[in-house]
């Protein structure tokens, strides 16, 4: 049995933090291999290592002097190896590789994710001293030998599907592995970073290369909420949820997953499960292939706001062949990504985000569909918010949107759409951005009270 465990920002940010962290390690063995992010905040007012490094770059990139971010961000970890009376040695290794960014050429196109990695690298190195000062020997091990080969992509890498054969090698190891998470490098040896974020596709990786058990990912709260804290105080954790019903919550605004960590874990049929550092007994959240029980129909509420819709309506549109091609390729055009796509018989609604809209591209796309399609009924619908149910056990139970749209019309929400998918892991009800809060606590009632 071998484990994969990250540790986020704020479970390496501090000495405290990081004595923690080798107390879950130290209390099962088959927690062999580590993924590490960079220190994290401290408290809420704190800054992450890594802005820190987004501050480095800007001010040496502009030619200014950098000797006091420099000092600040070396002192981040001067501070916790202190704490954790760690060898002077480490601090001059970790001092000498954050100076010699300022040598790098401003010109290369990795040069920015080279500083931005150096959050990590740094973050493993001192997490395997102090493990093995612990007595729990580690080994630093960094992305390059371990082999996580990404795409010449700056800042938003994507692993090279070779890789997955030379990380099964980490297994021969003795000690404990530490890697660092978030980058990996290119072919030609440049260092590549995920999106913000990464360290979590990092661990998704690792444990499917290492064929491992379990993917285990502490953070800071007890698993992921079954609705956004910040519409219901102290919601419930959700105790179990399927990949697929992780892929319908991403608009809960609230992840505390990256998106593309799903993936790996997935394919190779691993379970993640997301723990608290501060709290390692609580049992988490565990994300499965399957349901391991009966499940309740519902496993959580998602919902964001910035939406918009365009809305189409043509007499006899039913009869016309490659209408919502033409309508998908003029948004196309103007490089406008879709979400949903609800039809009627003579209607279509595109909902899209508000961010890849705006006055001037609105006013072409409509121009361009006038011209093309002659439609009856043409415009624009701003300020919606899309709330989700999910679950995949609504497939099996009758009443599950009646009992939904009753909640909305009790609680006075206008439904302004409503979507099941075929799959029927979600329904999707788009209503006004000033009633998301209002459906989403009348749905959290009626589901999970
Ligand atoms: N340190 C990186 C970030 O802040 C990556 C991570 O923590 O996963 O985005």
């Amino acid at each position: 049995m071998s484990k994969v465990v990250k540790f986020g920002g704020s479970s390496v940010a501090s000495a405290a933090q990081l004595k923690k962290v080798v107390e879950i390690i130290k209390s099962d063995s088959d927690r062999k291999f580590v993924i590490v992010s960079a220190p994290g905040k401290r408290d809420a007012s704190d800054t992450k290592v890594t802005d820190l490094l987004i501050a480095y770059y800007q001010t040496y990139k502009a030619g200014k002097s950098v000797g006091e971010v420099q000092d600040q961000i070396v002192e981040r970890y001067a501070e916790i190896a202190r704490e954790l009376e760690l060898d002077d040695e480490i601090i001059r290794e970790i001092a000498y590789s954050l100076h010699e960014l300022a040598t790098l050429d401003k010109e290369n196109r990795f040069t920015y994710d080279t500083f931005l990695a150096a959050g990590e690298d740094n973050s493993a190195k001192l997490v395997a001293a102090f493990f093995t000062k612990a007595g729990l020997p580690a080994r630093y091990v960094s992305p390059e030998d371990a082999g996580i080969f990404v795409s010449e992509e700056p800042s938003n890498a994507r692993l090279l599907i070779e890789s997955y054969d030379q990380l099964n090698y980490l297994n021969e190891l003795s000690e404990i592995v530490v890697i660092p998470g978030f980058f990996g490098v290119t072919k030609k040896g440049e260092v590549c970073t995920f999106s913000r974020g990464g360290s979590d596709i990092t661990g998704s990786i690792v444990a499917a290369g290492v064929k491992a058990d379990l993917y285990e990912n502490f953070t800071d709260v007890d698993g992921i909420f079954a609705v956004n804290p910040k519409i219901i105080e102290n919601p419930e954790a959700i105790h179990e949820v399927t990949f697929r019903e992780m892929r319908e919550l991403a608009y809960s605004g609230f992840s505390v997953l990256h998106d593309e960590a799903l993936v790996p874990a997935f394919r190779a049929g691993i379970s993640i499960v997301i723990k608290n550092t501060n709290n390692p007994d609580h049992p988490g959240t565990r994300i499965v292939l399957e349901h391991s029980e009966n499940f309740a129909p519902v496993v959580g509420i998602a919902s964001d706001n910035g939406f918009s819709t365009l809305n189409l309506s043509k007499y006899l549109l039913n009869r016309e062949i490659g209408f919502g091609r033409k309508i998908l390729l003029v948004l196309e055009e103007f490089g406008v990504r879709f979400e949903h796509m609800p039809t009627g018989i003579d209607d279509i609604s595109v909902i899209m985000r508000d961010a890849f809209l705006g006055k001037e591209t609105e006013k072409l796309i409509l121009d361009k569909l006038a011209e093309t399609l002659h439609p009856d009924v043409l415009n624009f619908e701003h300020n919606l918010s899309i709330v989700m149910l999910v679950g995949e056990g609504m497939r099996e139970h009758i009443g599950v949107t009646a009992r939904a749209a009753k909640a909305l019309s009790d609680s006075n929400v206008n439904i302004r759409m409503l979507s099941q998918g075929a799959s029927e892991y979600s329904i999707m009800f788009v209503v006004k951005s000033i009633d998301e809060e209002k459906a989403v606590q009348a749905l959290y009632q009626t589901f999970f009270w």
